[in-house]
């Protein structure tokens, strides 16, 4: 199927054109037509589906009618990052139609935002904290909201929005359109839908598991070898961008530091950096300026970079769900990517949780001459059972080297 088959208004069908999209993904496909009805969804898709244009373009459709400046739509979203990339979507797709967006978190000063909302917009784009500071302070009308979409509602409630998403449900209207997305179902993002969704259309996509284009590797490694196994590993890969994940703010610096010695075009993204320092990260990293990104879970959140060939888990990820979000990020929009976590004594509990997750063995990889360590020996903590379905990389094979077992 193609776009045309929604009968977008022609200024938004102008919008898509201008962004090159042809084909709706899965989501798009499945979500446009219920949400063009008015009807409430709950979409469950992992992230690089496609879910921002799947409810940006409708509501764009249902804002070219009615009245204008006041806030009709609103997106909450769990991070900064993720709010920016949605109002750059609106503006893209909708830059024929005049409809006004802003976006409103924290960190930043609120002039600006108290400018734009004095001004008029029609969709408001927002992190909770920031939003209900806006709505304390009376700067902030939500009586006219048509639309409210949550979206990454798992994330939000992750950090502890919960309350605040709360309050929020009771700003807005209680006749109108809720649009409600997570990659992940667990009991409290049940009840939340179950408690502000108005007899839902279910929209899901996919098993609630990672993209079926990364392929998973597990690279054993001895704690202390850690980022040598990291150098070596990208000498004998050819790699895109990427995406390098650790478990706290600090390892992060520290990694892109000890990588940039090593030569790398590294940057770090993580919580401690300034709104502006992020965006600088995330943009250089987009256009080529650096080739990899050493981020925390948090901070990554709402990158929007396409093609990053490898996510390497650096730490493995505290959670199954952490580890979906964190290989979401490659693989997106149908290309391919491939997915590097490193595992130390101690992480083979969540190795099982993930592979139960995914519904197959992570393949276990060794990098080859690679200096392990005397007496290394993963076997015992990570045992290869069966074989997996992953794919060799290419350039392991080009160069003529052999996978060696554990065995
Ligand atoms: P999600 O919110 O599900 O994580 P996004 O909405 O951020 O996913 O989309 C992921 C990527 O796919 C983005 O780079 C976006 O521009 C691209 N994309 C979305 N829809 C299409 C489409 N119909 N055709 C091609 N690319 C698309
Ligand atoms: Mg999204």
């Amino acid at each position: 199927m193609n776009f045309e088959e929604f009968s977008f208004d022609r200024r938004i069908a102008a919008g898509v054109k201008s962004v090159g999209y042809t084909t709706p993904t899965p989501i798009q496909e499945k979500a446009i037509p219920v949400i063009l009805k008015g009807r409430d969804i709950l979409g469950i898709a992992q992230t690089g589906t496609g879910k921002t244009a799947a409810f940006v373009l409708p509501i764009l459709q249902r804002l070219t009618q009615g009245p204008r400046g006041k806030v009709r739509a609103l997106i909450v979203a769990p991070t900064r990052e993720l709010a920016e990339q949605t109002h750059q979507e609106i503006i893209k797709l909708g830059r024929d139609t005049k409809i006004r967006s802003v976006t409103i978190y924290g960190g930043v000063s609120k002039k600006p935002q108290l400018a734009a909302l004095r001004r008029g917009v029609e969709i408001v784009v927002a992190c909770p904290g920031r939003l209900l500071d806006h709505v304390d302070a009376g700067a902030l009308d939500l009586s006219h909201v048509e639309v409210l979409v949550l979206d990454e509602a798992d994330r939000m409630c992750d950090m502890g929005f919960l309350p605040d998403i709360k309050r929020i449900i009771r700003q807005v209207p209680e006749k109108r359109q809720t649009l409600f997305f997570s990659a992940t179902m667990p009991k409290d993002i049940r009840a939340l839908a179950d408690r502000i969704l108005d007899r839902p259309e279910t929209v899901q996509i996919g098993m609630i598991a990672p993209a079926k284009t990364v392929s998973h590797a597990l690279y054993p490694v001895p704690e202390d070898r850690r980022k040598e196994l990291l150098v070596a590993m990208l000498q004998r890969t050819k790699t895109g961008r990427v995406l390098v994940f650790t478990r706290t703010k600090h390892r992060a610096q520290n990694l892109a530091t000890f990588m940039k010695k090593r030569g790398y075009r590294a940057g770090a993204l993580q919580g401690n950096m300034t709104q502006n320092q992020r965006q600088q990260a995330i943009s250089g990293f987009r256009k080529g300026k650096i080739d990899m990104l050493v981020a925390t879970d948090i901070a990554a959140r709402g990158i929007d970079v396409s093609q990053i060939s490898h996510v390497v888990n650096f730490d493995m990820p505290d959670t199954v769900d952490a580890y979906t979000h964190r290989i979401g990020r490659t693989g997106r929009a149908e290309h391919s990517g491939e997915a590097f976590t490193f595992a130390v004594r101690g992480d083979s509990g969540m190795v099982r949780e993930i592979e139960k997750t995914i519904g197959t063995k992570l393949e276990r990889r060794r990098v080859p001459d690679f200096d392990y360590g005397v007496g290394f020996n993963p076997e015992r903590q990570f045992p290869q059972r069966s074989s997996s379905s992953s794919r060799l990389p290419r350039s392991f094979r080009s160069r003529g080297t052999r996978r060696r077992s554990f065995r």
